[in-house]
């Protein structure tokens, strides 16, 4: 049995907080305060506002949004294709915003993948699926005759992984738009990377294509222990992964964390999903609109610190 801790608990843990290890150290992804400004015309639109986002290595999640929240600005920092205005990110240890042009395109061809919603974005239209897999390898170094042959050996092993060996002689016009998003994500593994981003990789597809597409990013994420980070406006593919993070308006905002639950005397398996908030490190805390508007909060909340958890109330100091 469990004892709720007490407050003088409590207080020494207050104070232990004060020498805790720094935001992120353990992540592979580290977004703390994230802001991305872009100025067109004189008119200046925040993108990003101070957003705070964790990946540890070996995640397979999902983030979600509405249009314009933010998203494809974050993973085009991610992906080394865009700076931050200010903030920090770091992807496996590389500082995105203090890297040089070669730093910049060493990390795209060794540290990151990615693969955009565009089907025709992912693939060179007159290379074949093996030829284009096999590309970011030859890219990459390696020209003699040896390595050229690991590369198309390479090329096919994941092309059969993600079961599109079928299309290994085909050029992008004489595949379908599920097959050429499985061969963009091989394209996107051919160098072996830490992290693979996707900007709504299944948004140009039907139901049953896109869960073939994303059994495919599951496959590498299971099999070849790779990072993985999908922007998707499908509830569906949302609801296949452990963690799906919410942004709004530049923001991170809630995070529902799914784990699976087995009943101890009928051995059924269920999926729980839990709703969380966000808590940054100055303390603060944004609470989900439809919860704060079903109790009329606004502006100021009554707050109580109790042994186990901490109360939100509405603001009743203008009664009684
Ligand atoms: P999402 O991918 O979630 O739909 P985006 O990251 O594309 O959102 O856009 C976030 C906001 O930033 C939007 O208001 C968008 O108009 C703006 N934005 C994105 N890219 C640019 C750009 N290159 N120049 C100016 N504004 C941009
Ligand atoms: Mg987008």
């Amino acid at each position: 049995m469990t004892t709720n801790p007490t407050l003088a608990d409590l207080a020494h843990r207050v104070a232990e907080g004060r020498d805790r290890p720094a935001y992120g150290h353990d992540a592979l992804i580290t977004c703390d305060r994230l802001v991305r400004i872009f100025s067109m015309d004189g008119i200046e639109v925040q993108a990003l506002q101070g957003l705070d986002l964790l990946v540890r290595e070996g995640e397979l999640m999902a983030l979600v949004g509405a249009s314009g929240s933010g998203k494809s600005t974050l993973m085009n920092i991610l992906a080394g294709l865009d700076t931050p205005t200010a903030g920090a990110a770091r992807v496996a240890g590389r500082d995105l915003l203090a890297m040089t042009a070669k730093d910049r395109l060493a990390y795209r061809r060794h540290v990151v993948g990615f693969v955009w919603q565009q089907t025709s974005r992912n693939l060179l239209p007159y290379l074949t699926a093996a030829q284009n897999t096999a590309l970011p390898m030859r890219l990459a170094g390696g020209r003699s005759r040896g390595a050229r042959r690991a590369h198309g050996e390479r090329a096919l092993e994941l092309l059969e992984l993600l079961n599109v060996a079928d299309c290994r002689d085909r050029r992008p016009h004489q595949m379908s738009g599920g097959q050429q998003q499985r061969v963009a994500i091989t394209v996107a593994l051919a160098n072996n990377p830490a992290v693979l981003l996707a900007d709504e990789p299944t948004g140009e597809l039907d139901s049953h294509t896109a869960e073939q597409v994303f059994a495919a990013f599951r496959t590498a994420n299971e099999r070849l222990g790779t990072t993985i980070v999908i922007v998707t406006h499908d509830q569906a593919v949302a609801d296949e992964v452990r963690r799906t993070v919410a942004i709004r308006d530049g923001r991170t905002s809630t995070e529902v964390l799914r784990r699976h639950q087995v009943d101890a005397t009928t051995g059924h398996e269920t999926v729980v999903a839990r709703e969380y908030a966000m808590l940054d490190r100055a303390g603060r805390l944004q609470l989900p609109a439809d919860y704060t508007e079903a109790l009329g909060m606004r502006d100021r909340v009554a707050l109580e610190l109790e042994p186990d958890h901490i109360g939100i109330w509405p603001d009743d100091s203008e009664q009684g």
